[in-house]
């Protein structure tokens, strides 16, 4: 009989974060800084990783900083010679990316260079540091990868943004495929809204932004950061040593809900267990 461990802690692990320096990457690190673990991450902009360098310093050992531009593969090697000079890799956490909504594509982009936009920080930069990572993930026992993709793979309106999130999503099935004989496992986290720098003035905040009239998920709020980072740790520890190739969706219920008929349906006590927990509620 095997005992999971505890997912939480990561003592003597090393644990590396792509686009570490701002939103969910930089939750993420300040978790895996939290549980233990020594936090490699990566990302482009030096100024905004300083910063999350001196936050670390309060919580654990100091998180380290590697600059990478994780759209080019030679760079994605120079990154990971790097990693393996400082020692091992335990769990590799593909988490940056670029959305279409503010940073990504202008409406005048062709066909080509708008997909070449979306798909190098989404899928390429994910493919690259998976590639470049395994030689290294291999020589550790249970190690392992998870990759961000989002909830937008489930709506056709976020256009190649979620087709590149897509492709992490199979991606992460095929990794998980071709790693398992290395003990290597391979998970995906899929956020929902999450509460990040960049989604501040999204419309699912609840700033009362014009137009956004339906609450952005079962519990309306935005999600944590460190909601996403606690999925992500479950998958990549012990705990989860029989979870692999499968993508964790953690959007407070937003995909499961038909957000059209909410209002009408709560109104009629249409539910199953509605009108019971009313009816209850109101006896007691
Ligand atoms: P942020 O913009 O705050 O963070 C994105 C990170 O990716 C930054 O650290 C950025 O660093 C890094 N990055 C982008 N391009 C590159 C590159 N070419 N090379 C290296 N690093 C790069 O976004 P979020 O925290 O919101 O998003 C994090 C992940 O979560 C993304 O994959 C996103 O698609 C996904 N996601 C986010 C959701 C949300 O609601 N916030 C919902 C669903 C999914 P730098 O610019 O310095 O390189």
């Amino acid at each position: 009989m095997t005992t999971p461990g505890n997912p939480f802690d990561y003592s003597g692990k090393t644990v590396l974060v792509t686009g570490g320096n701002s939103g969910i990457g930089r939750g993420i690190v300040h978790f895996f800084v939290a549980a233990g673990a020594m936090v490699l991450f990566t990302a482009r902009d030096a100024e905004k990783a300083r910063r999350v360098e001196e936050e670390t310093a309060s919580l654990g050992k100091p998180a380290r900083f590697l600059p990478c531009d994780l759209r080019i593969e030679t760079d994605v090697m120079r990154l990971m010679a790097d990693v393996a000079e400082r020692g091992e890799l335990d769990v590799l956490i593909n988490n940056a990316g670029i959305g279409s909504r503010r940073y990504a594509v202008e409406p005048g982009d062709p066909p080509g260079l708008r997909w070449d936009k979306l798909r190098q920080p989404n899928l390429d930069s994910t493919y690259f540091a998976s590639a470049h990572a395994l030689p290294l993930l291999a020589r550790r026992k249970h190690a392992s990868i998870v990759s961000i993709s989002s909830t937008a793979t489930l709506h056709g309106n976020w256009g190649l943004y979620g087709v590149a999130k897509a492709g992490v999503e199979a991606l992460t099935r095929s990794l998980a495929a071709e790693a398992a004989a290395f003990g290597i496992r391979v998970n995906g986290v899929s956020p929902g809204w999450i509460a990040t720098e960049r989604d501040l003035d999204a419309p699912a905040s609840g700033n009362g932004q014009e137009g956004w009239d339906v609450p952005p998920n079962l519990f309306d709020r935005m999600g944590q950061p460190a909601e996403i980072a606690a999925a992500v740790a479950f998958l990549a520890s012990p705990a989860a040593s029989f979870v692999t190739g499968q993508t964790l969706i953690v959007d407070g219920g937003l995909s499961i809900i038909d957000y059209t008929s909410r209002k009408l349906l709560e109104e009629r006590g249409a539910g199953l267990f509605t009108g019971m927990l009313q009816a209850d509620r109101s006896s007691s």
